[in-house]
């Protein structure tokens, strides 16, 4: 549901102040501790951070794409690791169940999800499925009314903390692709589930990952979203959505490094003037200013599209792509127009630098996105 004009404003002005005055600050903090303070998850919970796609039935803010996008533009403007907090109880650990989940299912869990009480992770990376998700090998065999799940998923974000999570799982072995997967709802306290090591990672500390391990984990039959063997459908109608989740967040730090760079080259003297008189400072803030330009124009676009019922594979992919790979060039001139201060960690520079660089990597790699937009383009015959 569309927020009208004044609400929205209102919304997006609460954000900023919060990411300008609470998050901006305490970055370097973050960063260092490895950890979002439980304050700042608690502030985000009264802002509504978590709840912002749930339905309002559900006592979520139900915003449209659209004005997803526009707050996590916002969300953006500070360290990555901070939207992770919650950015899986937005995405891809509520999107199944909002979107598959039965009313049972929903009435169960969304409320929680929206507040936060619920922390949510999705989990469909294997250590030998990742861009080939078809071929998931982690087992979900049928027991009466129940499921019987094994295997290890890799990589999954905020498993450490998560109280439930999606789930896909092969129930039919004989079947070797996408239709033999069905998701799961699985809540974390289950007999069998358990989670392993924080893995040390190239950028947004703060932002955990773990192994989740299941060893004989019973889910009943009513925890499955959808029909048996949509699993795959689900995984990618969500990745989908998320894709355009990511590309809004790419363009709140590409928009926030360009600030910084102008701020920057405005005040940074060389050669008896400011470097921003620079022609050739000048061509890097101009470049990345028109690229951040083109991915904000392509993911808004598309959101807009997907709110009015368009299918938006090929668009959502192309946003991702576009703005993921913009957000590590804008990175990359950003260092260069701070020099040697770009370089070392005072500025923060270079922790952005290696804040974006997974943003070409998950919820599909570049090239996976080429493969779709190859993929369906070709269909669509031009
Ligand atoms: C910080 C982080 C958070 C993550 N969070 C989650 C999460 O919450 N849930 C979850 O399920 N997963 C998550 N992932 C997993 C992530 O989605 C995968 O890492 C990603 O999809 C790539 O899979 P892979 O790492 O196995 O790489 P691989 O699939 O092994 O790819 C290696 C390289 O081969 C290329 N490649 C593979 N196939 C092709 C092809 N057909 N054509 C061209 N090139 C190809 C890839 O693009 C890449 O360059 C996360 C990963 C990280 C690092």
């Amino acid at each position: 549901m569309a927020l009208d004009a004044e609400t929205r404003t209102q919304l997006i002005d609460t954000v900023r102040r919060f990411v300008t005055e609470r998050l901006r600050p305490i970055e370097a903090k973050v960063a260092e501790d490895n950890l979002v303070p439980d304050e700042i998850v608690a502030e985000m919970r009264e802002l509504g951070l978590f709840g912002l796609s749930i339905p309002e039935a559900y006592g979520g803010l139900d915003l449209s794409m659209e004005e997803e996008c526009l707050v996590a533009i916002e969300v953006g403007k500070a360290s990555p690791a901070f939207r992770s907090s919650f950015g899986t109880n937005v995405g891809i650990g509520s999107q199944a169940l909002v979107m598959f989940g039965t009313d049972q299912q929903k009435a169960r869990y969304l409320p929680g999800i929206a507040s936060g009480d619920i922390v949510t992770a999705f989990a469909l990376t294997e250590p030998e499925a990742g861009s080939d998700s078809a071929s998931v090998q982690t087992r979900a065999r049928r027991d009466g009314d129940h499921y019987v799940l094994d295997g290890t998923k890799r990589y999954i974000t905020n498993a450490g903390k998560a109280h439930l999570f999606t789930v896909m799982a092969r129930t039919d072995p004989d079947v070797k692709g996408a239709s033999g997967v069905s998701a799961f709802l699985v809540p974390r306290e289950s007999e069998g589930l358990s989670i392993g090591k924080s893995e040390k990672k190239m950028g947004q500390q703060g932002a955990h990952i773990h192994d989740v391990i299941f060893e004989g984990v019973r889910a009943p039959v009513e925890n499955r979203l959808g029909e048996e063997g949509q699993g795959f459908r689900v995984a990618m109608q969500v990745l989908d959505r998320g894709r355009l989740h990511i590309s809004a967040v790419c363009i709140g730090v590409a928009e926030r490094l360009i600030a910084d760079s102008v701020a920057y080259a405005m005040e940074r003297k060389q050669f008896g003037k400011p470097i921003a008189e620079q022609q050739l400072i000048q061509a890097m803030i101009a470049d990345s200013k028109t690229e951040a330009l083109a991915a904000r124009a392509l993911t808004l676009e598309t959101a807009r599209k997907r709110d009015s019922g368009e299918t938006v594979t090929l668009e959502a992919a192309a946003a991702k792509l576009y703005a993921s790979e913009m957000v590590g060039r804008v990175a990359d001139r950003a260092v260069q127009i701070f020099g040697g201060a770009g370089y070392t960690a005072d500025h923060g520079i270079e922790r952005l630098y290696r804040d974006v660089r997974i943003f070409r990597i998950y919820e599909g790699t570049s090239e996976i996105q080429r493969v779709i937009i190859a993929r369906e383009t070709l269909k669509r015959g031009g």
